[in-house]
């Protein structure tokens, strides 16, 4: 009999977990304890745990290892960037195939954010973007997301123990709704109390408007804060940076947010890129305000953060297009501009090496914490 082709253990849920122990002959009651090792703990050596009861030791060591039933998703760091204002690190991480992700790891006052990515490249090609112009390679496992913020927690365990990682936004490589299941599976994973035990209101999903995704989460009533990057307020303006809004035009991605609005009572975040003589105009301004009105939506205008293959200017009209929508009654803030100089900023993510400072990957638990700033547009 060929042998079961090896899952990851990161990839199982609870019940199926459960479901694996009981069918190994092994109570399902040790179900609780290996789910609080991977989960919570991030163990990446399961042998090496006292508070397994024996049955629990030998399932471990019949099913778990490289060429056995399951292995563990324990990403290689291949590099580690600090940015200069010590808030933001960044790490490029080798997957298990040798494609690469970026994570990165944000302080904003004594709190800390995890920024991950969930594909490895992207299909969404949005012209300023790192990400998009590398193309679509393959969508990540749950394990593989949960796997960034297991790797987090234990850099933050081992440099401030102090502190716990309370945020997570999914706004690295990849369009988080282009690979759902996964991307849901890994968050109910995330936010369980037994685990790494993020809130579901601390996590935020980030769209670039994958209008059947929003649906979908406003018809499962999803407990997740949801962004949708906009960036235009008409169709030509949308799609000369959007290429994706050919696909799911502005009408049905604003009557998209409506229903979200509508079935879910939640607000929604517009995230909106201002680039100069783009997008910035007080006339752009004014019409996006028309386009939302009846929304619950807060407004997010995010700085233009320098990738190379684009040409846009960052805008220095930010503020007068912030009062044009406050005046019409939505809240609207600037996203902090962080993580640059180590391209860790909105839109610079593309798993290459840096040329921040980097730490070999040998010593990356070991440094003192120098924290982050956050990723992509979408
Ligand atoms: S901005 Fe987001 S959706 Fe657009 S290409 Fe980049 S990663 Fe993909």
């Amino acid at each position: 009999m060929t042998p079961p082709h090896p899952r990851s253990l990161h990839d199982l849920g609870f019940v199926e977990i459960e479901g694996e122990l009981r069918a190994a002959g092994v109570s399902a009651h040790h179900a609780k304890v290996l789910w609080r090792a991977l989960h919570h703990d991030g163990e990446l050596d399961l042998t090496s745990r006292e508070d397994f009861l024996p049955p629990l030791k030998r399932w471990i060591a019949n099913a778990v290892g490289e060429g056995k039933t399951f292995f563990l998703d324990a990403p290689e760091v291949a590099d580690e960037s600090h940015s200069s204002d010590g808030l933001t690190r960044k790490f490029l991480l080798r997957l298990r195939d040798g494609h690469s992700i970026e994570t990165v790891l944000m302080a904003y006052n004594g709190r800390h954010t995890a920024c991950v990515s969930t594909q490895v490249g992207c299909a969404m090609g949005c012209v300023f973007c790192a990400t998009g112009q590398m193309g679509f390679v393959r969508h990540l496992r749950p394990g593989e997301i949960i796997a960034q913020v297991l790797h987090l927690r234990r850099i933050l365990r081992a440099t401030r123990p102090e502190s716990r990682l309370r945020n997570l936004v999914l706004m690295g490589m990849g369009e988080p709704l282009h690979n759902y299941d996964a991307v849901m599976q890994a968050l109910d994973t995330i936010s369980s109390v037994r685990g790494a035990s993020i809130g579901p209101s601390k996590i935020s999903i980030s769209t670039v408007g994958v209008v059947p995704g929003i649906l979908r989460m406003a018809a499962e009533a999803r407990p997740y804060r949801l962004a949708v990057s906009l960036h235009g307020s008409t169709e030509a303006e949308r799609s000369a940076l959007v290429p994706v809004s050919n696909k799911w035009d502005l009408t049905e991605l604003i009557a998209a947010c409506r229903t979200y609005g509508t079935r879910t009572g939640k607000r929604i975040f517009i995230e909106w890129t201002l680039i100069a003589g783009s997008n910035d105009s007080a006339e752009t301004a004014a019409r996006l305000a028309g386009l939302l009105r009846g929304i619950d939506a807060h407004i997010n205008l995010i700085p233009l953060n320098p990738t190379s293959g684009f040409a846009g200017t960052p805008s220095t009209a930010g503020h007068a297009f912030q009062r044009i929508l406050q005046a019409a009654g939505f809240p609207c803030t600037f996203r902090q501009h962080r993580g640059i100089d180590v391209a860790a900023g909105c839109g610079q993510l593309r798993a290459a090496r840096t040329h921040g400072r980097s730490t070999p990957p040998s010593s990356s638990a070991g440094h003192s914490e120098r924290s982050s700033g956050v990723l992509k547009l979408a």
